[in-house]
């Protein structure tokens, strides 16, 4: 076999996209698979995006666009990022990417020198540590525990800060956990932040429309950090997308907003590395930021009646829980009193690992263990998906657990 580089071999596939290929595999054996992992809406694109799109291939926007796409997407996004987040970055500080995961790791290629570190809350986003080691970086995973919501304090921050960090990642609402911070949870990271100026700010917010129990906000949205902590502008880029806000995953188009320096610097390794995104698709972007916003609280809605019923059912299985999210699709349910239990065929559980192996191969329910983002004993169900297939994963689930002694 072919000898690969040292920067791929250091990483490893995305552990949702592993768990989803066998439990398709264990279906096409024709098991009956109850699949928890997927981390896309299971709506369909809005039908007037997709007429934008219909009309943006028959008016011939079938070329290549300018790298940062075009200026009509980026006055879009620049309308967005100040009429719901109050900021004012300009067209030629923002930048559209294949996704918002290709503007994330195009930020770490293009800031990263070989030891620089990066903090990242844990549970984290998969994609995160291992995009630093692509880069050549160092991921500094800070443990977030549950007592802790899941957040990162204050002092967490402070005490992971070292002369090598380059950047601090922060996602809210969070995958996999929904965490999401209040302006005076960002009030106090930013303090510390004040006191390491040559540390720059990612925020990921992919997920900042998927928010549950809005009256927990003042003002009844989540803020934004450059909200709660304007000064952090000059070194914060704003990473987000179409993806999980307007059910558009395939269509692959995200951005990063950000001083003017770095975005040219993302634009200059782009340039090189992949080229524009897809112009269809961005005008398909155009169309669902500039257009009628009304899906986004019809499918929050719809999230939030399936997350309530699902904890109340997780809840209900004696050795599981997990806290309601505040954010995102996921609920982060913890197994830590499965821990040490044994199966029916004599198999001791120990580590949540061994339990979605287990809920695989017994229950056939498809779930990926809390390992994969940094912490342990939990494991991640999507709630992306029909409230019957909910249903009969959790009745599954409790059945199983039922047998263990
Ligand atoms: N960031 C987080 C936290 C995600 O969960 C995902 C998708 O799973 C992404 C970024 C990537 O989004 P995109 O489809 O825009 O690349």
């Amino acid at each position: 076999s072919i000898r690969v580089a040292e920067r791929v071999r250091r990483i490893k596939p995305s552990p949702s996209t592993s768990a989803a290929e066998r439990a398709n595999q264990l279906r096409r054996e024709g098991r009956s698979i109850v699949n928890l992992v997927v981390g896309e809406p299971d709506f369909d694109t809005p039908l007037h995006i997709r007429q934008a799109a219909g009309r943006a291939m028959e008016a011939g926007a079938t070329r290549y666009t300018s790298l940062a796409g075009t200026l009509d997407l980026r006055r879009a996004i620049a309308a967005k990022l100040a009429r719901e987040n109050g900021l004012d970055h300009g067209p030629d500080e923002i930048i559209a990417t294949n996704g918002a995961k290709s503007a994330i790791y195009s930020a770490l290629a293009a800031t990263l020198e070989p030891g620089d570190e990066v903090v990242i809350p844990a549970p984290y986003w998969v994609s995160y540590p291992d995009m630093v080691l692509a880069c050549d970086g160092v991921p500094v995973s800070v443990s977030c525990p549950e007592e802790q919501g899941f957040k990162l304090t204050p002092a967490g921050l402070d005490a992971a800060i070292t002369e090598r960090t380059r950047w601090v990642i922060l996602n809210s609402p969070s995958n996999p956990t929904g965490a999401t911070y209040t302006s005076a949870e960002y009030r106090g990271l930013a303090e510390v932040l004040a006191r390491h100026p040559s540390v720059l700010v990612m925020t990921d917010d992919i997920y900042e429309h998927i928010v549950y129990d809005h009256e927990r906000f003042e003002g009844g949205t989540a803020p934004h950090l450059l909200t709660a902590a304007p000064e952090l502008r000059d070194r914060t880029l704003a990473i987000n997308g179409v993806s999980k806000t307007y059910a558009m995953t395939g269509w692959r188009v995200g951005w990063a907003a950000g001083p003017r320096s770095l975005v040219r610097a993302l634009d200059t390794f782009l340039s090189q590395a992949a080229g524009n995104c897809c112009s269809i698709s961005q005008a398909a972007a155009a169309a669902a930021l500039d257009g009628d916003q009304g899906f986004v609280a019809e499918s929050v809605a719809v999230y939030r009646e399936r997350r309530d019923a699902t904890a109340a059912g997780i809840n209900a299985i004696p050795g599981l829980s997990c806290g309601l999210p505040e954010g995102a699709f996921y609920l982060f349910v913890n197994c830590g009193a499965l821990i040490g239990r044994m199966t029916p065929t004599g198999r001791r559980l120990d580590t949540d690992g061994d339990v979605v192996m287990w809920l695989l191969e017994t229950a056939g329910v498809a779930v990926v263990a809390g390992a994969a983002y940094g912490l342990s004993p939990y494991f991640r169900l999507s709630i992306a998906t029909s409230l019957e297939t909910l249903d009969d994963g959790v009745a599954r689930i409790a059945r199983a657990v039922a047998d263990l002694t």
